[in-house]
C-alpha cells in the first residue's frame, strides 16, 4: 500500500524487527557478507543480485543497516529509494557527479550552502570540468536564460541558505523537465515541512548533520530518488558513491534511526519557537526575515508547498546592519544570557547563532554574496526548543535592549 503522508510511509518502513526480537533494528556491522552458494557471488558482482532482494556484497557497496537508514530517508521525501553517506556535502557531490560527466553544465541557485557553492563554482570545473551558472532561482526566465545543450541539473536549496527564499520547485521541476534537465533539490532546511519530490524535483539530498540528526554529534547525508538512480550511486565501474568511498557507518545509520522517530516533534516545535520569535521581533520592528511572516516575498509560495503541520520552519536571520553590531548581538545573547550558542550549523536542540557573511558564506565571491543579498550584519538563527518559550524570548529582548536595537520590551503578552 502507498500512502501519501511521510509519517504514515515512515511508520511502514520502520517496522522491522532487530535480529533476536529486539524493537530497534540490529546492528549489521561486518564488512563483507557471506554467499551460500558460490555462484551468486558473480550475480552479486555482474549486479544481477542486489541490496533490495537482500543480497549484500561489501560494507562500501550497501550496508543493510545503512540500507533500512535509507529505506526511512526515502518514505520521508516520498521517493522510490535513497541511501546514505558519510556527510551532506559527500551526498550532494555523488548526486551531481551521476548526473553530469566531463563537459556537462549545471545551473545552480546564487544562494546555496557555501560548501555546495564552492564544490559547483571551483571545485568541480577544475577537477571534473562540470561547470556551473548562478542564477536567482526565483527567476525562472534567468533560468531558462541559463540552460544550455550540455545542462544536466537544475540545482537548488528548498528554503535556500542563509536568505530564506524558497525555490518554486513545481516551476522549476516544469522547467527542467521541458529542457530533459534533472531538478536536485537540497531539503536540509525542511525536512518534512517541504516534499520536494512530491512536488517534482527528481533527485532530493540532506545533510542530515542538521535537523534529521537534530543533535549535533554527527555528520551524514542522503540522496534520495529513483530506484535506478540509488543503484547507479553504488555502480561498481560509474557510481560516485562506490568509487569515491565516503561511506556511512553502520553504527551511525542506526544512532540517526533512533532519532527519525521524533522528527516531526522537533520540527514542530522549531517551527513553533522560530515563528514566535519572528512575529514579535517584527512587532519590535527589528528587521527580521522568516517565510511565515506575511512581508516574507515567498510566504504566499511557502502556504501553496508546505506541509502545514510543520509551521514554515525553524530558521529566521535578523540583519543588523553591519558585522559588528551582529557579533555584539551574538555576544550577549551567548555570554551574558546563555540564549544559545554561537555556531555554523543547525537543526540542534539549543539555538545556534552565526553571521554567515563572514562564515558558512563566505566561500562566495563579495559579488556573488551581494546580488544574493547576505548582508554582512545577517545573523542566521537556528532556534531551538530546550528551555521555555517566554524564558527564551526574555533573553533575546534583553540582549537587543542591550544593544540599543530596541528601545523597549513588547507590553507582557496576555
Ligand atoms: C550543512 C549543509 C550542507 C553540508 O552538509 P555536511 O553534512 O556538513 O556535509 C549542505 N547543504 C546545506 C543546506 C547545509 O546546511
Amino acid at each position: 500500500m502507498t500512502t501519501r503522508n511521510p509519517i504514515e510511509r515512515l511508520a511502514e518502513a520502520r517496522h522491522e524487527f532487530g535480529e533476536h526480537g529486539g524493537v530497534n533494528m540490529s546492528v549489521e556491522a561486518s564488512t563483507t557478507f557471506t554467499v551460500m552458494k558460490p555462484g551468486t557471488m558473480p550475480e552479486l558482482f555482474e549486479g544481477r543480485k542486489a541490496a533490495p532482494e537482500g543480497c549484500y556484497l561489501y560494507g562500501r557497496h550497501f550496508n543493510p543497516t545503512v540500507y533500512q537508514l535509507g529505506r526511512q530517508l526515502a518514505a520521508i521525501e516520498g521517493t522510490e529509494s535513497a541511501y546514505c553517506a558519510a556527510s551532506g556535502m559527500a551526498a550532494i557531490s555523488a548526486a551531481i557527479l551521476q548526473l553530469c560527466n566531463s563537459g556537462d553544465h549545471v545551473v545552480a541557485s546564487n544562494t546555496v550552502y557555501g560548501g555546495s557553492y564552492a564544490l559547483l563554482h571551483d571545485f568541480l570545473p577544475t577537477k571534473a570540468n562540470i561547470n556551473s551558472t548562478f542564477v536567482d532561482i526565483t527567476d525562472l526566465a534567468a533560468i531558462e536564460a541559463a540552460i544550455t545543450d550540455k545542462t544536466r541539473v537544475i540545482y537548488a536549496e528548498s528554503i535556500a541558505n542563509p536568505t530564506l527564499r524558497v525555490a518554486d520547485i513545481p516551476r522549476l521541476a516544469e522547467l527542467a523537465h521541458a529542457h530533459d534537465v534533472r531538478l536536485v533539490i537540497d531539503n536540509t532546511f525542511s525536512p518534512l515541512l517541504l516534499s520536494p519530490a512530491s512536488l517534482g524535483a527528481d533527485v532530493v539530498v540532506h545533510s542530515m548533520t542538521k535537523f534529521i540528526n537534530g543533535a549535533s554529534d554527527i555528520i551524514a547525508g542522503a540522496v534520495c530518488g529513483t530506484t535506478e538512480f540509488v543503484q547507479g550511486l553504488m555502480d561498481l565501474h560509474q557510481g560516485p558513491l562506490m568509487m569515491l568511498g565516503p561511506t556511512m557507518d553502520p553504527t551511525i545509520a542506526a544512532k540517526i534511526s533512533l532519532r527519525i522517530p521524533h522528527l516531526a516533534l522537533r520540527v514542530a516545535e522549531h517551527a513553533q519557537r522560530a515563528e514566535t520569535f519572528a512575529e514579535r521581533l517584527q512587532e519590535l520592528g527589528v528587521p527580521v526575515s522568516y517565510p511565515g511572516l506575511s512581508d516574507h516575498p515567498d510566504f504566499e509560495l511557502m502556504q501553496q508547498l508546505r506541509c502545514e503541520d510543520y509551521g514554515f520552519g525553524g530558521i529566521l536571520t535578523l540583519d543588523l546592519g553591519t558585522e559588528q553590531r551582529a557579533n555584539d548581538l551574538m555576544d550577549v545573547l551567548q555570554n551574558k544570557y546563555g540564549f544559545g550558542f554561537m555556531a555554523v550549523s543547525l537543526g540542534y536542540f539549543d539555538t545556534l547563532m552565526s553571521c554567515p557573511g563572514s562564515s558558512t558564506s563566505s566561500e562566495m565571491t563579495d559579488e556573488d554574496m551581494s546580488s544574493a543579498g547576505i548582508g554582512e550584519g545577517l545573523v542566521r538563527i537556528s532556534v531551538g526548543y530546550t528551555g521555555t518559550t517566554e524564558q527564551r524570548w526574555q533573553q533575546l529582548e534583553s540582549a537587543l535592549l542591550d544593544i540599543a536595537a530596541i528601545k523597549a520590551r513588547l507590553p507582557e503578552a496576555v
